[in-house]
């Protein structure tokens, strides 16, 4: 989510006063809407990006186009974008947006999946994964009262599971909720309602802290840098094998069918190797 809060603030300045000019699909299935239709957006004027979870909501003549870039999407800034017309099918480009003064950008995705989505709508509201969207961790209405009643509500849930839902807390990720439960010394299997004051204060601080630290680390990059600094910046995800910079412990990981998580066990778990489920299974 730092990296989509750094790209909402990018794009506002790029973007804010200038009209769309056209908006081309080249992945017909990234887009979930067909009423208003994309060519809708044509000769708007855009008047913000703002940032809802993990999503992006350009608003331009009350209409709102809507994007979530999912794992492998990504924005791609153009101070030149062609005027021709997008080739379906080929390639990573899912949406080309042109603005009046042909700067704009393309929305790409590598890989296979087709994760990224894309809805036109006159109220983000109306798109099921927004509107079911927890409190966003960077207001200041989140505070630790906050925390403490939504962690109280998920019950023996895993910590790691919760901080990553989104209908609990809007825009924290997998890449995030290892960084967080890695900075407050916390297991990521600890269930949700057994930590005591201090933890919660920990688990609390951590989340602020990592959060806009990431976001302070992102100021100023442009798009296309952005990727390159979420990696450089994250200390046990996707580090598996690597020294922690805290302990010296070698980082470890649980994976699952689609995802793993990665954690330092001295840091965070007493020295215990947490059980790899996928495994286990596999050698029973
Ligand atoms: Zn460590």
């Amino acid at each position: 989510m730092p990296e989509v809060e750094s790209l909402a603030r990018f794009l506002t300045t790029k973007c804010v006063g200038h009209a769309i000019a056209r908006v081309d699909l080249a992945a017909f299935s990234a887009l979930k809407t067909y009423d208003p239709p994309l060519s809708a957006l044509g000769g708007l004027e855009i008047e913000s990006i703002t940032r809802r979870g993990k999503f992006l909501d350009l608003s331009a003549g009350g209409l709102h186009l809507v994007f979530h870039l999912a794992r492998a999407g990504w924005l791609r800034w153009r101070e030149s974008i062609p005027d021709t017309p997008t080739r379906p099918g080929k390639g990573p480009l899912a949406l080309r947006v042109r603005l009046d003064d042909s700067s704009g950008f393309d929305l790409t995705e590598a890989g296979t999946q087709r994760k990224l989505a894309v809805y036109v709508v006159t109220d983000p509201e109306q798109i099921p994964h927004v509107a079911t969207l927890g409190p966003d961790p960077l207001t200041p209405e989140f505070d630790r009262d906050l925390l403490a009643a939504l962690l109280r509500n998920a019950g023996r849930s895993q910590l790691k599971g919760v901080l990553k839902d989104q209908r609990t807390i809007a825009g924290i990720g997998n890449a995030y909720s290892d960084e967080i439960l890695h900075r407050a010394k916390l297991s990521p299997f600890k269930p949700s309602n057994g930590l005591t004051d201090v933890e919660l204060t920990t688990l609390f601080e951590a989340i602020k802290n990592e959060l806009s630290d990431a976001i302070l680390r992102a100021e100023g990059l442009a798009a296309a840098d952005l990727k390159g600094e979420k990696k450089s910046g994250l200390r046990v995800h996707g580090r598996k094998g690597e020294q922690c910079d805290v302990c010296g412990d070698t980082i470890a990981e649980v994976s699952f069918a689609d995802s793993a998580l990665q954690y330092c066990p001295t840091c965070q778990t007493g020295g215990k190797l947490l059980a790899d489920r996928r495994l286990s299974r596999l050698l029973k």
